[in-house]
């Protein structure tokens, strides 16, 4: 018989010291409630509202008590990547908002924040028109059919997270206009569409964040799935292991959310918990670990994958460390992406180039079991985008991308090239290598995001 005494335990020196905490979240309207937002000078705490007024601002008191180093404020990573700062608007948007927002003119106000938004592309060219399916002509909400294989489902419940990413690339859907959100209410409506494209075999459940809803709503969307022959995979992308690791731990339906998840394992499936990470230091509090021990005794496989961010975690160092500490915790690095050409992109974009350059600095400081991160990888309308390297061909030096992902199957893994340059930030900056007058997929594609 397996000695089980040690995993006990384990559980139980993690588990102890949290006795379950409540989640308790504040927004825009009650930054002034925020304890320790009351030592920054005023000045600060005003361009914090003038910035939440245009971008979603959310963030739970695990955050700000456990995550967040107040003496370290305002470099601190996970500050940044969750409070709002002065710079994520440009210096003119910033003004026009701030000065309407003394005016205390509330027409005044919502017109300007509206037309701010307008402004950062709030849907990287069309997320909102490409890649929702159809049956019958009619548009089916809350599902997003870009690749064969996976298909993404926004659960309306799940359309909001623990806390939100200063840096959020569906920003738009948290702002409170319908209009703009893509959820859909019919568990039965996915299933359907499933049955109807035989070869989708990954589910990503996604929004927000699915983990959000309540362990019985999630089950009345993942259930029906186990009993398709063709799901062989399901995926939840989450970042509650950060922002509200209690989930998996001590809230009400902790356990019962494991269940389900040993639930997929014994249907045959493959459950894939895709968790944010953006920083080692959201892996670092117990209650964190003891969350990704417990997702992994159910059968679920982790895997992590998150954006390179200016002021977050641009440098090689911090990324060599988070993906060993994931190694070590039993998580496979998954993804590196680029920061979308979206919101306060300006703010947190990191040329190709250096993206580059930083991610094969961290993959040299780890070993193979750690450089499972494919990256930097751009999601792009065609398709996901990887730069592989910069090198010099006959004289010209040039980018070496690969589509990882195609919009037409037939582009995965195909290699292409185009001009270096050191500025470029997103693949509607880059032109064709070798005086070639465009990329093999834009015969068909224009080389917009997403
Ligand atoms: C990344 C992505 C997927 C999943 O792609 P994998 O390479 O299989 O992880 C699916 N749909 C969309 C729209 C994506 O951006």
């Amino acid at each position: 018989m397996p000695d089980t005494s040690l995993a006990i335990a384990v559980h139980e020196t993690f588990a102890e010291p949290h006795s379950p905490r409540r989640f308790k979240v504040f927004t825009a309207r009650q930054i002034d409630r925020i304890g320790p937002l009351q030592e920054l000078d005023e000045e600060t705490r005003f361009a914090m509202k003038v910035v939440a007024s245009v971008l979603p601002f959310r963030v739970n008191e695990y955050v700000i008590e456990e995550l967040i180093d107040w003496s370290k404020v305002p470099e601190d990573p996970i500050y940044q990547l969750t409070f709002p700062q002065k710079g994520m608007l440009a210096p003119h948007h910033f003004d026009k908002v701030a000065a309407a927002l003394r005016g205390g003119d509330k027409a005044q106000i919502d017109a300007t924040v509206a037309e701010v938004r307008d402004a950062l592309n709030p849907h990287p060219a069309g997320q909102l028109e490409h890649n929702i399916p159809e049956v019958d002509g009619e548009k089916i909400d809350g599902i997003q059919h870009k690749y064969n294989e996976t298909v993404l489902f926004f659960p309306s419940q799940g359309q909001v997270c623990h806390s939100y990413c200063t840096f959020c690339f569906r920003w738009a859907q948290f702002i409170g206009d319908n209009d703009l959100k893509i959820a859909t209410k019919e568990a039965g409506q996915l299933k359907r569409y499933v049955q109807a494209h035989p070869k989708i075999t990954d589910i990503l459940i996604t929004g927000g964040d699915p983990l959000v809803m309540k362990t019985k709503n999630l089950r009345a969307h993942i259930e029906p799935l186990l009993e398709l022959q063709q799901i062989r995979t399901i995926r939840i992308g989450s970042k509650a292991l950060t922002f509200w690791p209690h989930r998996f731990v001590s809230d009400d339906d902790a356990d019962d959310l494991l269940d389900l998840f040993r639930q997929v394992a014994a249907a045959g499936k493959h459950l894939a918990l895709m968790a944010h990470y953006n920083h080692w230091k959201e892996l670092e509090p117990a209650i964190a670990r003891a969350a990704i021990q417990k997702v992994r005794d159910t059968g679920a496989q982790i895997r992590a994958q998150g954006p390179l961010l200016a002021h977050i975690n641009d440098n090689a160092d911090d990324w060599a460390r988070l993906w060993q500490t994931q190694v070590e915790l039993g998580i496979v690095p998954y993804y590196l992406f680029v920061e979308r050409d979206t919101g306060a992109r300006h703010y947190f974009e990191v040329p190709l180039a250096r993206a580059w350059h930083i991610y094969r600095d961290a993959m040299q400081q780890v070993s193979g079991l750690a450089r499972t991160a494919r990256g930097p990888s751009m999601s792009c309308h065609p398709g996901k985008v990887e730069i592989q390297g910069i090198t010099e061909i006959h004289g010209e030096k040039v980018f070496v991308l690969r589509m990882i992902q195609g919009r037409n199957p037939d582009w995965v893994q195909r290699p292409f090239f185009a001009r270096y340059d050191e500025q470029a930030t997103w693949l509607n900056h880059l032109r064709p290598a070798f005086g070639e007058s465009r990329f093999f997929f834009e015969q068909v594609l224009a080389a917009g995001s997403d």
